[in-house]
């Protein structure tokens, strides 16, 4: 016996990493040269010297069974101070370690909160485009997963669309700015106005309506403001991650911030406690938690993504592609030609061309590029997006 939702999870697998895993192999048949690998959000930024020189340091100036210990569950002081700090620092956000829980990245943070926020009946709903894990993540927890429809082309947040949506069983929105897939950042404009609508709903059902906020691409943001959201709705729990930030993805550290301020701030704070022990993962690994102790503060240098997002987003947009502002993260969120993402996924597959289709994102007409690639694989790819145009 065995659970089949389970054993459906296990066996339909991810169509990114499907994609990336056919790139791979297509790459030792005809050569890596020509193959044009656009699927996976890997960071492409060498980890910053400073977070390298941290490791080594700890590494051999602390003694070993004391660093490879448990933490506290909820994460070392040390840690949670650094990030309070720098909250405080950049956002005036008044924060303190006893705020914070150290998490194993923004994933299993997110399946924390979402245990911590269900009820039975309970929905949570979020935004299409939407990362594609956050349905399983959510209906985890036994919240239903329901998804506000897309507002192209500059895919902010539709607010009649999502106020209809809500309903006295809504528990929390779940939003995420710089965004996966589309690159567009949430304006302080739309903030307000969601913050407004939902303080105004949450009083009408008698119940704070929580905003998560899945922060892996805080920092990745040129030259516009990504909003600190608990400045603007106080009922936020942040879910931060540093994989994408330092490029530290396989080492799987971030945290949770719960704003004092927030609807029944400490009772909140144990039931996301509540959450990482049903989830299993509390103590997120020492090693990591000292690195972050020292290196909270650093931000990464965006040169590289930037020159890349700029020259794939002139030519495509000169080609005559529909392409998503992209203000942040990695990616790029394109309308098909044609309108069938699908059907040009599998076009673009015969030159060697690997994009992902954004059905599973919400948005079957577009389809997601990573640009956290070498600034060669774009230039060389730019001819078949030229053709495929056509
Ligand atoms: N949320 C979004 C929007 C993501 O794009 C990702 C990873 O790509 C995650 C969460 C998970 O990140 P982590 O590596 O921190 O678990």
């Amino acid at each position: 016996m065995y659970n089949q939702t389970a054993y459906e999870l296990g066996t339909n697998g991810c169509i990114i990493r499907e994609l990336g895993q056919y790139g791979d192999a297509l790459a030792a048949r005809i050569g890596k040269e020509n193959v044009f690998n656009f699927c996976i959000g890997n960071p492409s930024l060498p980890t910053p010297k400073a977070v390298q020189e941290a490791f080594l340091d700890i590494l051999q100036h602390t003694d070993s069974l004391a660093l490879h210990s448990y933490t506290p569950a909820i994460g070392s002081l040390a840690c949670r101070q650094a990030i309070a700090d720098n909250l405080n620092q950049r956002f005036s956000a008044n924060a303190t370690a006893d705020d914070l829980i150290i998490g194993c990245g923004a994933a299993p943070e997110l399946a924390a909160v979402f245990h911590a926020l269900a009820f039975p009946g309970s929905e949570i709903l979020t935004v299409a485009p939407y990362f594609p894990e956050y349905k399983p993540l959510v209906e985890a927890s036994g919240a239903a997963f329901r998804v506000v429809p897309a507002a192209a082309p500059d895919f902010q947040i539709p607010m009649a669309a999502l106020e209809a949506m809500l309903t006295p069983n809504t528990a929390a929105v779940l939003l995420n700015s710089p965004n996966n897939p589309s690159g567009v950042v949430y304006t302080r404009k739309t903030l307000e106005a969601l913050s407004r609508l939902l303080t105004r709903k949450g009083e009408e059902f008698g119940h704070p309506i929580y905003i998560v906020s899945d922060e892996p691409y805080r920092e990745l943001a040129y030259g516009v403001e990504v909003p600190f959201v608990p400045g603007i709705y106080p009922n936020t729990i942040v879910c931060y991650s540093y994989s994408k930030s330092l490029s530290l993805p396989g080492e799987r550290i971030g945290y949770v911030y719960i704003p004092k301020n927030a609807a029944d701030a400490q009772a909140l704070y144990h039931a996301v406690e509540g959450g990482f022990r049903a989830t299993g993962h509390i103590c997120a690994p020492s090693l990591l938690q000292a690195v972050i102790a020292r290196c909270a503060h650093l931000t990464p240098d965006l040169t590289m993504y930037d020159k890349n997002r700029t020259t794939l987003y002139n030519a495509l947009t000169e080609f005559g592609y529909q392409v998503a502002k992209p203000d942040g993260a990695f990616y790029l969120f394109v309308k098909a030609p044609g309108g069938n993402a699908m059907a040009f996924v599998e076009k673009a597959k015969e030159q060697g061309l690997l994009v992902v289709p954004g059905d599973d994102f919400g948005c079957p007409e577009y389809f997601r590029m990573c640009y956290c690639v070498s600034h060669d694989q774009i230039l060389r790819s730019l001819p078949i997006f030229r053709r495929l145009a056509k």
